[in-house]
């Protein structure tokens, strides 16, 4: 992991006391964690390293104490769309939809961002100095402390009521604690018919939350190939999936460190990132198709509990 231009090599954490003098009073370093007086960064387990539904649930909850019914008093854009929020300006809400975290300023004015692979919310206390980097996008302070966002490849606004297009046409989102999965299935149908089931887990259109990470552990929980075309599942065995990734991402919505592993397992993922090592349940060594190759975006299954459906 990179910060600031040094290199943390694990289990090297010496790099961390760096990192500590360079932030002064404000940070400490404990075991293997650097604390800043509002975060710490941790060298090996970076939380959500991945954003999907849960993590924006978590950013969302994070950034509402210091922005919901607040008033703006300063605020900073890098490669913003739209409409530019000003200072004096109140801030309605905070809240997230499926990958999207959207802020909602007063006129009518909703900021929305989503955080890609990589992008990140934090914030810092009231009076608090704002680290510099290169990967700042937004930064927008009141009263109760400032807000700030990393390396977020969308950042726009819109009008209330005209919504872009991606947000219009996002399925039921399954952060939310109750989700009608009968319309889920009816919308896998509609819009993924013709896709792989690696493919239609991704698809926002059918549900909103489901990254890359939930994706393999989803099919691997349901044990179904995560090849397998829609058109080869039953409604039983979509919704069974659909189901199960519901209730991973509610169950992660509350954690700081994603995991779709039981407690009493170790790994935090039973497939996901973790090719050529033995499967939790059979040992058998986990495979991996690189991004491009069956489909957009990487995948990780077990051959074994997951087999590949009859041709
Ligand atoms: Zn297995």
């Amino acid at each position: 992991m990179f910060f600031r231009g040094i290199q943390l090599k694990p289990p090297d954490y010496g790099p961390l006391h760096q990192l500590a003098a360079a932030f002064g009073s404000t940070s400490r370093v404990v075991g293997k964690q650097l604390r800043l007086e509002s975060c710490s960064l941790h060298p090996l387990r970076p939380p959500h390293p991945m954003p999907e539904g849960d993590t924006l649930r978590r950013a969302a909850a994070t950034l509402a104490p210091v922005l919901d019914g607040q008033e703006v008093t300063d605020i900073w854009f890098r490669m913003l769309r739209g409409h530019r929020p000003r200072a004096g300006q109140h801030i309605e809400r905070v809240h997230s939809v499926g990958k999207h975290l959207l802020i909602e300023f007063d006129k009518n004015l909703t900021l929305r961002t989503h955080l890609g692979m990589s992008g990140t919310w934090r914030v810092l206390r009231s009076g608090a100095s704002v680290p510099r980097s290169p990967k700042l996008r937004i930064r927008i302070s009141t009263e109760a402390g400032t807000a700030l966002c990393f390396s977020a490849p969308t950042i726009e606004t819109f009008v209330r009521g005209s919504e872009p297009s991606v947000l219009a046409n996002l399925g039921p989102d399954l952060s939310e604690d109750e989700v009608d999965l009968a319309i889920v299935v009816e919308r896998t149908r509609a819009f993924a018919g013709s896709k792989l089931l690696a493919e239609a887990l991704l698809d926002q259109s059918v549900a909103a939350g489901v990254g890359n990470v939930f994706k393999s552990e989803v099919a691997f929980l349901a044990g179904v190939h995560p090849f397998t075309p829609v058109s080869e599942l039953t409604d039983e065995q979509l919704h069974e999936l659909w189901s199960i990734a519901h209730q991973q991402l509610v169950t992660n919505r509350s954690r700081r460190f994603r995991k779709t592993t039981p407690d009493t397992v170790r790994d935090d993922h039973f497939v996901y990132d973790r090719f050529r090592m033995g499967c939790l349940r059979c040992s058998d060594a986990i495979k991996y198709a690189a991004a491009g190759d069956r489909t957009e975006r990487s995948t990780y299954w077990c051959r074994r509990c997951q087999a590949r459906p009859a041709r």
